[in-house]
């Protein structure tokens, strides 16, 4: 009964890192771009500063989309950046190998070194840096932005961090404080679509329907330069009307690359909720004693459990630091519907960890007076298969025993044609892709779709 919308479990347990954050209890980080710390990995064994140099001078062909605007002489073929990286050139040879030395070697050779920050998280020309707290104190930089709440972007802050002020959203600023302990005087929030003048750069937050708190990152400098770093988002047709983004034309575009690959072709996260509803209404019409069960990280995906709350009229429950959590958005809509006795509603929110059918028919258990079977949905971009498409009908749950699970391609992530149509109306002079950048080869697929964007 194993089918390819979950075969993603697998791959997502290698990367299941439960973590424990102040007193957050098995909260599971976010570890979509995994390959981005690779890189990270790649980059210490450089000086950080010559490969900036040497990459912001050159250009490559990847990360040049404007192939109007530069001549072909100026850029820099792929094998010459790893060059510049000092990468052992036996591996790049073999283009569908990856060229990042296994983590083991990697511990092995440098134990205890400081890892450098990764140029692709360095704004040129400004004392900034984005989702770049892991590296210590970052040379030369005086404030350090964040794009949003989960893990592998805040990876390196707690109370002790000390190397400059943080500059991000009001929500995400509750967080870092609430879960992290981080010092409340280095937090400075920024508020959505209002510009603020920071060390002489004008930077506006603007919404990245990612998870709360998240948010796309829009630095306008004295210089006539405009860079927007994505963070982690999904591309929407309202990203299309803000006014700052239809009115400057931006020069490097930091991308959330997380499903830059034509196969991602999930839909609308609109419809995959309907699809939710269908299939939670169906199974209670079958079976009126069912728990329904929704998988979700520290932050997101609130819209999944909203939707099922809303349809059947229930609350939904979560454990005392999910609420906490959930509460510090501040939106009615969730703090209204919390319940803290899982046996007032049959809706439960558990980690994403915990869609495993030992845990949940142990979970049942402990409500068998009340349910006698499970229904839990695991969303995310990862359950997207060939074979379903965007047919959600054809998705296939796995059950076993009393426990039925679903995964949805409920994505928080841009899709493929998502990403094709925000570049394109954007239009920007560079591209800086900053997810799935450890392997040569995915480098060149998306070297080759940005090239073929900025055709159209
Ligand atoms: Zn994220």
């Amino acid at each position: 009964m194993e089918t390819t919308p979950l075969s993603f479990i697998s791959h997502s347990n290698d990367l299941n890192n439960p973590i424990r954050i102040a007193d957050l209890e098995d909260f599971e980080n976010e570890y979509e771009d995994d390959s981005m710390k690779k890189l990270d990995d790649i980059i210490t064994q450089e000086e950080e500063d010559s490969f900036a140099g040497d990459f912001y001078r050159c250009g490559t062909d990847w990360s040049c989309l404007n192939s109007s605007s530069t001549s072909a002489n100026k850029r820099l073929k792929q094998c010459n950046l790893f060059e510049s990286w000092k990468l052992p050139l036996k591996t790049n040879v073999e283009a569908s190998t990856s060229i990042v030395p296994d983590k083991k070697t990697i511990q092995a050779q440098k134990p205890q070194q400081q890892r450098a920050c990764p140029f692709y998280k360095k704004l040129p020309g400004t004392p900034f840096t984005v989702d770049a707290f892991r590296y210590g104190q970052v040379k030369g930089c005086s404030a350090y932005f964040l794009s949003h709440f989960h893990a592998d972007h805040y990876g390196g802050l707690s109370k002790a961090w000390s190397h400059g002020p943080i500059y991000c959203t009001p929500i995400t600023g509750r967080l870092i404080k609430m879960c992290l302990y981080v010092n409340p005087l280095l937090i400075h929030t920024l508020d959505l679509d209002v510009e603020y003048v920071i060390e002489g750069i004008k930077v506006t937050m603007l919404e990245a329907n990612h998870c709360p708190g998240a948010a796309l990152i829009h630095f306008n400098l004295p210089s006539g330069q405009c860079y927007l770093h994505t963070g982690d988002f999904r591309a929407s047709k309202l990203m299309q009307t803000y006014p700052l983004l239809l009115n400057q034309r931006v020069n490097v575009l930091y991308l959330d690359t997380t499903y830059c690959n034509p196969k991602y072709r999930f839909p609308l996260k609109e419809k995959v909720l309907d699809f939710i509803v269908k299939v939670t209404k169906n199974m209670l019409k079958k079976q009126p004693k069912t728990l329904i069960i929704v998988g979700a990280y520290s932050i997101g995906k609130e819209s999944v459990y909203l939707a099922i709350s809303k349809a059947l009229t229930v609350k939904i429950h979560a454990n005392s630091s999910r609420r906490r959590i959930l509460q510090s958005f501040g939106w009615p809509e969730i703090s209204g519907n919390l319940c803290t006795n899982g046996n007032d509603t049959p809706l439960h929110v558990l980690p994403m960890s915990s869609l495993k059918f030992e845990i949940l028919e142990k979970y049942l258990k402990s409500y068998s007076d009340r349910y006698t079977s499970v229904l839990a949905f695991r969303p995310t971009g990862w359950t997207f298969s060939e074979s379903t498409g965007s047919e959600l009908d054809s998705i296939k749950p796995i059950s076993k025993g009393f426990v039925t699970i679903y995964g949805v391609p409920y994505s928080e992530h841009s899709s493929f044609t998502e990403l094709r149509e925000f570049v394109q109306f954007l239009g920007p002079e560079k591209i800086i892709p900053t997810v799935n950048v450890g392997n040569a080869a995915t480098r060149n697929k998306m070297q080759s779709c940005f090239q073929e964007w900025s055709k159209k």
